[in-house]
């Protein structure tokens, strides 16, 4: 369906990142906000950005697009060429999206990778870029396997997940009200806010990639009406993006091993034996 490369469409996007990040902070320093932009936050999100691409980078040689090659090859080969493809690789990727990111809040193994992205209190442009290099071990890419198996091409996977991401990086701002009819329809900044907040009826949904429309068809969906408080409920007031990445596979392995319990590696974040 495609030739392009993957990592250079990323790659080509990187300098619109960097200009909407200016523009933002531009935004905010106009009307005053300088709650919203720190720059230790922005350091610690960039060099978290930056260790997760080289991971990306590193797995996908080491095994993931043989993954794909693999399941490709041995697939059923459905699709064909053209427009109707391209929409059912959009529409099906976007659909595991959904699940993956679901499976990544409910599952302690992939939380620990996804609570990098929500542990900042913060939230603007560059919390997109605030990333785990831990991923490819809590095993996002087996989410896509689906993908390879009906007869999409490794880089036609790699490409539509790039690509979904990208879309994602507009959602997380605070500059930008409800969008009317387009909440019924797309992830907007609105929908994305209650997802990066800890107020008790925020917690837990709008887990859209690019369709807000999985969320109210998997009753996951939750309007933005009180103010959001962005963040964990347990709280990692640190830049160090090492202590950012690790810290909660310390906690669950800790937990796993005091307790001479497993079911900490699976069984949801605030799980605790007993429950
Ligand atoms: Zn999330
Ligand atoms: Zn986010």
């Amino acid at each position: 369906m495609t030739e392009l490369n993957p990592e250079l469409v990323l790659l080509a996007l990187a300098p619109v990142f960097l200009a909407c990040i200016g523009w933002e902070m531009w935004y905010w320093r106009r009307h005053g906000r300088d709650d919203i932009y720190s720059l230790r936050d922005v350091v610690s999100n960039a060099t978290l950005a930056l260790m997760h691409q080289i991971s990306d980078a590193v797995f996908l040689l080491l095994f993931i697009v043989t993954a794909y090659q693999w399941t490709y090859d041995h697939g059923l080969k459905l699709v064909s060429s053209g427009a109707l493809s391209i929409l059912l690789l959009f529409l099906l990727q976007d659909f595991l999206y959904y699940w993956f990111h679901r499976a990544s809040h409910r599952i302690r193994w992939m939380w620990a990778s996804h609570v990098t992205h929500h542990s900042s209190e913060r939230l603007n442009l560059s919390t997109a870029f605030r990333q785990s290099l831990t991923y490819p071990v809590s095993g996002m890419w087996l989410f896509w396997l689906p993908m390879a198996w009906v007869g999409f091409t490794p880089n036609e996977v790699i490409l539509i997940v790039g690509l979904n991401l990208a879309y994602q990086f507009f959602v997380h701002t605070q500059a930008i009200p409800k969008l009317g009819w387009l909440e019924y329809v797309i992830n907007t900044p609105s929908i994305h806010r209650v997802h990066h907040a800890q107020n008790p009826q925020y917690i837990d949904r709008n887990y859209a990639g690019v369709l807000s429309i999985w969320d109210r068809l998997f009753g996951t969906y939750v309007e933005e009406i009180e103010p959001c408080r962005f963040g964990i409920t347990k709280p990692m007031p640190t830049h160090n993006p090492l202590t950012l990445t690790f810290h909660e596979w310390r906690d669950m392995f800790r937990d796993a091993w005091r307790e001479k319990d497993l079911r900490y590696l699976w069984k949801p974040p605030e799980w605790r034996a007993g429950d």
